[in-house]
């Protein structure tokens, strides 16, 4: 198995790309999805963040007041690292779990939908190909405005907090140009998804986990004849 890391700007069209690979039968793991369970009410993460931040951040429900949290660690670098340092580690471990079962599925590949992935050499290391999806900064503009019914600057203001797409294109292994229309993206998305499937990195972890199995079953096998006879 190996992984596939993706990631975009806002309003480039991630969303659109990871449908794409979705209906052709792609795992995908959103990141985004797994930072929000990983803070549900109860959990071990939801209780170090109450602990930290105080009740103040929570909604009357007890769930985490999310538009609470993001604007005070929007105005504190100290603080995201905090809530980083607490969450982190869950989401790491969810997502893992989740290869795991994909590998003992027998995908031979899981695509991670993280959003930062560019910002962060950390996570790109585990990656054997990278893949961003760019929109021309005109397209990215006006669609951002339609989708979250947005003012061009407010619009513009977002665009501008987050790494330029140019130069996470430098970074990235595969681009994806979603500037034209929905079919040119589809296409390009077939493309990639034929490379992948075509690719047989798969094959050294397989090995490696059938190599494991047979030393420790080989393993097994002669301390329990030593321990039987
Ligand atoms: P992201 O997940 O990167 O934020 P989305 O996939 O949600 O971006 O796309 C942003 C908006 O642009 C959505 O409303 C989507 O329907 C629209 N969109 C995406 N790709 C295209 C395209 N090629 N042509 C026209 N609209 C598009």
């Amino acid at each position: 198995m190996f992984l596939v890391g993706l990631s975009g700007g806002i309003a480039s069209g991630k969303s659109t790309v990871v449908t794409v690979f979705q209906e052709l039968g792609c795992a995908v793991i959103d990141a985004d999805i797994v930072a929000r369970q990983v803070v549900q009410p109860n959990t071990p993460a939801y209780h170090l963040i109450v602990q930290s931040f105080g009740r103040g951040i929570l909604l009357e429900s007890g769930e985490i007041n999310r538009e609470e949290l993001g604007s005070i660690i929007f105005s504190s670098s100290e603080k995201r690292q905090l809530l980083n340092s607490l969450t982190h580690p869950y989401i790491q471990k969810t997502m893992l779990k989740q290869i795991l079962k994909y590998f003992v599925l027998g995908y031979r590949y899981v695509i991670l939908d993280i959003p930062l992935l560019f910002e962060t050499n950390k996570l790109r290391k585990f990656m054997k190909h990278t893949v961003l999806v760019y929109c021309d900064p005109q397209n990215q503009l006006s669609r951002l405005m339609r989708r979250n019914g947005l003012s061009e600057a407010e619009a513009m203001a977002r665009i501008l907090s987050q790494l330029p797409l140019d130069e996470k294109c430098r970074l990235a292994d595969h681009v994806l140009d979603n500037s034209g229309d929905r079919e040119s993206i589809r296409r390009q998305v077939l493309e990639l998804h034929a490379k992948l499937e075509a690719s047989l990195d798969y094959l050294l972890l397989r090995l490696a986990a059938v190599a494991m199995l047979t030393v420790t079953g080989g393993l097994a096998c002669f301390l329990l004849r030593r321990a039987l006879f």
